[in-house]
């Protein structure tokens, strides 16, 4: 085994057509240059965007869970100039603040907006943004998003809670909002396949599991969605399933199983969900970032606890994509992308981070897999004032931004050709995502 001709290929493919054979530390006298030769043709290229939740704000169906109170970054409160000129950017918001009168003004135009174009009124919002298609991560899909702009990514972890949640939602304030609402999404899905309550054997249980995401699919979702990092530690052991069998025909129909118990429970069903993504070629998506709320316990939801699952053999046709691409922790995550079936996805760092910064980690990833990273705004109606609207154009914004720098300094730095850049910049905002759906989005 000699690893030598793959990395002079590597490196002769990086250096063709390029005036100098190694890279510099420093940019040179042109880096603005490039940077605004760039932008513009990055403007031009049609986005897929791999992770949002396009709704109103009174839509209970956006998410599977609710925002808890708590802090918010800096650039994320509602303090931030920046939605003023989203707002003119895609309303023609005709003042410089944000005072509640004013706020009023932007209240009523999208209100007539909306009533004017119907289903076309997101649709709308996406051709502005040059956005061809996106992700549309919710509980259940919306009839004014129209089909052809959004797919569908729905929400598996309440299998995860189908017992006694009472000590889950007491572990604190984010959970008490949190876990009512698994146990509202598990009701749903019962619902959706006729189950008055829920089988008392196990096996049952698992072909009801099997049965949703399969009519899910067939509604037309493309991937399924976990959160857990919000609920309990993405450490996942590997318990047997007749130890997971045990507990839940002991607690399905009353008791509340001990702490270990239910995380041997859920060990289980998580890795049977991943499995059957991958049987069904229904990608997993996983929120791998620090979180909202005060109790996000970032050590338990780091994403490097989710190495075992990624790099085990057994999972290996099924299709991960690391949401927000495990930030703060982004600089070890691309290394997880080693694996052929894993990906990243930059939602939400683009809007946590301003593009100074995000530039550096979007870098970082250039240079390491840029096959393996997607781009996403994680779009959301925070309230009435900054809706998904306003979060889509400042997700566009910033990315586009960070990376028509990130890639002016590579240029500059004799890393790669701007053929080659721009290759990069299409493979990141559009094609690696899209070539993980073959046939059901373009
Ligand atoms: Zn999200």
């Amino acid at each position: 085994m000699n690893p030598a001709p793959t990395k002079w290929f590597c490196i002769l493919l990086l250096c063709s057509g390029a005036a100098f054979a190694q890279a510099r530390p420093f940019p040179g006298p042109d880096l603005q240059q490039i940077y605004q030769r760039l932008l513009p043709q990055i403007e031009k290229i049609p986005i897929f965007d791999h992770h949002a939740h396009p709704g109103f704000p009174d839509d209970p169906d956006v998410d599977a869970m609710a925002a808890p109170p708590g802090s918010a970054a800096l650039r994320e409160r509602d303090t931030n100039p920046e939605l003023i000129a989203a707002s003119k950017a895609l309303f023609g918001y005709p003042y410089n603040d944000m005072s509640p009168e004013h706020a009023k003004w932007l209240v009523e135009k999208k209100a007539e907006l909306k009533k004017e174009q119907g289903n076309q009124y997101f649709s709308n919002i996406l051709d502005k943004l040059n956005i061809e298609q996106g992700v549309a991560n919710r509980a259940m899909m919306a009839p004014y998003l129209d089909p052809k702009r959004f797919v569908w990514v729905f929400f598996s972890d309440s299998f995860m809670w189908p017992f006694d949640n009472k000590r889950e939602q007491a572990r604190n304030g984010d959970e008490e909002v949190y876990i009512p609402l698994q146990d509202k999404m598990l009701h749903r899905w019962m619902v959706q396949e006729h189950l008055d309550r829920l089988p008392a054997d196990f096996d049952s249980y698992l072909a009801f599991v099997t049965r949703t995401l399969e009519d899910n699919q067939k509604k037309g979702a493309i991937a399924q969605k976990f959160e857990v990092a919000y609920f309990r530690p993405t450490k996942f052991g590997d318990p047997t399933k007749a130890e997971a069998a045990d507990v839940y025909e002991r607690f399905v129909y009353g008791g509340i199983p001990s702490e270990q118990e239910y995380r041997t429970f859920q060990d289980y069903i998580f890795r049977y969900l991943i499995r059957e993504g991958g049987r069904l070629q229904l990608p997993v998506h996983i929120h791998s970032a620090v979180g909202i709320g005060d109790y996000f316990n970032l050590s338990e939801g780091n994403i490097m606890n989710l190495e075992n699952i990624l790099r085990d053999p057994r999972y290996s046709s099924t299709t991960f994509v690391m949401l927000h691409g495990g930030y703060p922790y982004e600089r070890e995550a691309i290394w997880l992308t080693a694996r052929k079936n894993v990906y990243l996805d930059s939602s939400l760092m683009e809007v946590w981070m301003y593009p100074s910064e995000f530039k550096h980690a979007l870098k970082q990833w250039l240079e390491t897999f840029p096959d393996k990273i997607t781009f996403g705004t994680d779009a959301f109606p925070y309230n009435e004032v900054l809706g998904a609207e306003e979060s889509y154009w400042l997700g566009v914004q910033s990315a586009r931004e960070a990376l028509a720098a990130a890639l002016a300094e590579m240029i500059s730095e004799g890393e790669v050709n701007e053929a080659q850049a721009l290759q990069l910049a299409h493979g990141y905002l559009h094609d690696n995502a899209v070539a993980l759906y073959p046939g059901k989005v373009h």
